[in-house]
């Protein structure tokens, strides 16, 4: 049985290339998630690309695609997802329900002809839209799905992945505490508590994969453009009692050599809290545990 997460894209707002991304790499977001028979991907960005080679000698049942909002760096790979351009594929797309227009018409408008060429009459697969509810969590075999608005411009859902074993965040655009520069272990109370539904939907996870954007310094001229300074993601790992951190969705202008001292500034300040914080690459792969066999007693005793 295969358990895992994959990271295809973890670069934020625009894909990067040069020699200076090599480690770290250029692809924007997009998650695959694989636990025994649940199979699923969150966000469309140029990740999906490469993952939709592979699929080519996978087809048979329909893939889920999650979509946490529809900002170009989250769609953009979709129109060189292989799949779609097979007619025997079905895709079911999921996008927040708040949003005020429908999955189909923001695909549409996206892949016009003018922007690509044949537009959305190119796409071949069977599409379906859903809306996505922050109220109705989706079960899919042993793993659930649950969604969080969280602040981000336009409507933006952070993910809840629970497997039997684990609770997972995954939010890849999130400005906590907006506005707020001060040290990462002491913000103020009013400015917790106004992030309070954010704060008790994500708490105590096992796993908090979450952006980073911007440095502490950055920030200061970046407040609200609806991400994350290393400081206030920090915050936002106490504040949620998560004792590890994975960051993803860096800025296109970070260097390796940059990522590497935001890791090293994160880990200085985390030293002897218990908390731990590392930087995630295009490509990485993280095993989730299997569930235990007493679960399943469990389970069967409860039921
Ligand atoms: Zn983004
Ligand atoms: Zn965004």
């Amino acid at each position: 049985m295969t358990r895992f997460l994959k990271f295809w894209g973890t670069r934020g707002s625009c894909p990067v290339s040069g020699p200076q991304y090599v480690e770290y790499g250029g692809n924007t977001p997009c998650l695959e998630v694989a636990y025994d028979d649940t199979y699923f991907l969150i966000d469309a960005g140029t990740g999906i690309r490469p993952l939709g080679e592979q699929f080519r000698k996978n087809i048979g049942k329909e893939i889920q695609i999650f979509l946490s909002h529809p900002h170009l760096d989250h769609l953009i790979g979709l129109p060189f997802f292989a799949p779609a351009f097979q007619k025997e594929t079905q895709i079911a797309i999921w996008l927040p329900a708040q949003m005020a227009k429908s999955g189909k018409t923001l695909l549409t408008q996206f892949l016009s002809s003018e922007v690509f060429p044949g537009g959305f009459e190119q796409i071949q697969a069977l599409l379906r839209f859903y809306p996505a509810f922050e109220e109705i969590p989706i079960q899919m075999g042993e793993v659930s799905l649950h969604f969080c608005q969280i602040a981000h411009p336009g409507v933006t859902y952070g993910f809840k992945i629970i497997t039997p074993k684990q609770k997972i965040g995954y939010i890849t655009d999130h400005e906590f505490l907006r506005g707020y520069c001060g040290p990462w272990d002491s913000p103020p109370p009013h400015l917790l508590e106004r992030e309070a539904k954010t704060i008790h939907f994500f708490s105590d996870l096992d796993l908090l994969i979450h952006e980073a954007q911007f440095s502490a310094e950055e920030y200061k001229t970046k407040i609200g453009w609806g991400h994350s300074s290393l400081p206030n993601t920090l915050a936002f790992l106490k504040a949620t009692r998560t004792p590890q951190l994975l960051v993803t969705h860096h800025d296109p202008s970070h260097s390796d050599a940059d990522l590497h001292a935001l890791q090293q500034e994160a880990n200085r300040m985390l030293e002897g809290t218990g908390f731990s914080a590392r930087w995630i690459r295009d490509g990485e792969k993280i095993e989730l545990p299997a569930p235990c066999h007493f679960c399943y007693v469990g389970k069967m005793r409860s039921s």
